[in-house]
């Protein structure tokens, strides 16, 4: 069900859509200074950054990669989801720290925002669901698409780590910190 939808002359739409259960999304009519304003503390657009500039973002603080991909001040256009399908993708652990990347995994990383990003927007113009657009996130138990490793997940309050043990941590199984603190 569309939270919002807008039809232009040509016939296409703009369609939005929220899947999580907390409803956060909102729409504004803003002129064009008044939206500059807004987007002004957005980070430069995911797709395209090039490894280049993702060094000199990497290098700038140090960061958990799933937490700094998730941060639009510092990159704009990856939220949770995609961060675990781009961290998937590069072969990286979610937990790596983005000072301590060597200069070929920041390639890496730099080539999987690319790739799953423009994956990700194929599907959806196609209509896909989450379902069908994600392999990584979601995917609890399920086999990894390159290995064949059940996909293993840590949760957090407001988001959740999905990863393969194999192809991105060295085959360690990192803690689940809702389990553990049930458990304790
Ligand atoms: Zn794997």
């Amino acid at each position: 069900m569309p939270a919002f939808r807008l039809g232009f002359q040509d016939g296409s739409q703009l369609v939005l859509t929220e899947a999580g259960a907390k409803k956060r999304a909102g729409v504004w009519l803003l002129t064009p200074e008044e939206a500059e304003l807004e987007l002004a503390h957005l980070g430069p657009e995911a797709l395209g950054l090039g490894a280049e500039r993702l060094g000199e973002i990497c290098a700038g603080e140090s960061r958990r990669l799933h937490s700094l991909l998730r941060d639009q001040r510092v990159i704009a256009g990856s939220g949770r989801a995609w961060a675990n399908e781009i961290l998937h993708h590069a072969q990286l652990s979610p937990y790596a720290l983005s000072r301590e990347l060597e200069p070929d995994e920041v390639s890496r990383l730099a080539t999987a925002i690319d790739s799953e990003l423009t994956r990700g927007l194929e599907l959806r113009e196609r209509g896909a669901n989450d379902k069908k657009t994600y392999r990584v996130h979601n995917k609890l138990g399920e086999p990894c698409y390159v290995c064949g490793t059940p996909i293993a997940r840590v949760d957090y309050e407001e988001h959740t780590v999905y990863y393969c043990p194999h192809c991105q941590t060295g085959g360690r199984v990192l803690k689940d910190r809702r389990l553990s603190r049930l458990l304790r």
